[in-house]
């Protein structure tokens, strides 16, 4: 709720902050985006590459200043979302909870995963390292912007949280809310226009996904543009990242 009132007050009293302030909103929020969707959802909750340790924790960092909490947490939700899709075990569906529960609710009212059930392959020190770490960096995270003048605390801080959040909320709600669909299919959908949000890092292409979740690829078309991808396909050229799965792309990619 904080966040919200303090991101709202940026947008009415500081719009115009200036271009360096919001170059460094959009390469936060970009850098994030891209530990989320590369390190966090496609290494470490599917396994579908090996990144290098160094890229590795580098992106981990810029997830958790992002807002997406740890790295443990983060994947044992997702494993648990991927094998009870749509079932009452599934704590983001919108089919079973509503909009707002798939979007949001879920995160506080939840409860706490079992970590030792989802993701007993993190539990090592260099995961829990960063568990702990979750406190000093979001309190960094949000209030560093204030070393750089009021303008820099909204926009570094809650205005750039907030939009963060919610990117990552609508592939919860948004991208789950299919309407027409065959038995026993869920309802991941892929929604372009959400590439907007998501700086085009690929994680809108839900329903790519869920019909291949071991892929490293989500864009399966040229015109879904994927930044996770290309970005995978970079560090894979560089030795950064090895055993990168591409699972076949026919298969449901309807949009
Ligand atoms: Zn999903
Ligand atoms: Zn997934």
């Amino acid at each position: 709720m904080a966040i919200h009132i303090l991101a709202v007050v940026g947008l009415i009293f500081f719009a115009t902050p200036g271009w360096r302030i919001m170059v460094a909103t959009g390469s936060l929020a970009w850098l994030g985006g891209l530990g989320v969707t590369v390190c966090y959802h496609r290494t470490l909750a599917h396994t579908a590459l090996r990144l290098h340790p160094a890229v590795k924790h580098l992106l981990i960092f810029f997830a958790m200043f992002n807002g997406s909490g740890s790295p443990d947490s983060w994947t044992a939700n997702h494993r648990q979302h991927h094998s009870k899709v749509e079932t009452l075990e599934d704590i983001s569906s919108p089919s079973i909870g509503g909009f707002w529960w798939a979007h949001l609710r879920w995160l506080w009212q939840a409860g706490k995963i079992p970590l030792d059930r989802w993701c007993p392959d993190l539990d090592k020190s260099e995961y829990r390292f960063w568990r702990r770490m979750q406190v000093p960096l979001l309190a960094v995270s949000l209030f560093g912007g204030l070393a750089f003048g009021i303008p820099a605390f909204f926009w570094l801080g809650p205005m750039r949280l907030v939009m963060s959040l919610h990117a990552q909320c609508f592939v919860n709600s948004i991208a789950h809310m299919r309407e027409a669909r065959e038995a026993g299919e869920d309802s991941s959908q892929n929604v372009a226009w959400l590439a907007v949000l998501h700086f085009f890092q690929g994680e809108n292409w839900h329903r790519n996904h869920h019909a291949k979740p071991s892929s490293a690829r989500f864009g399966w078309k040229l015109w879904q543009i994927d930044f996770g991808w290309y970005a995978i396909w970079m560090l894979e050229l560089v030795g950064l990242a090895t055993s990168v799965k591409r699972a076949s792309m026919r298969g449901p990619s309807a949009i």
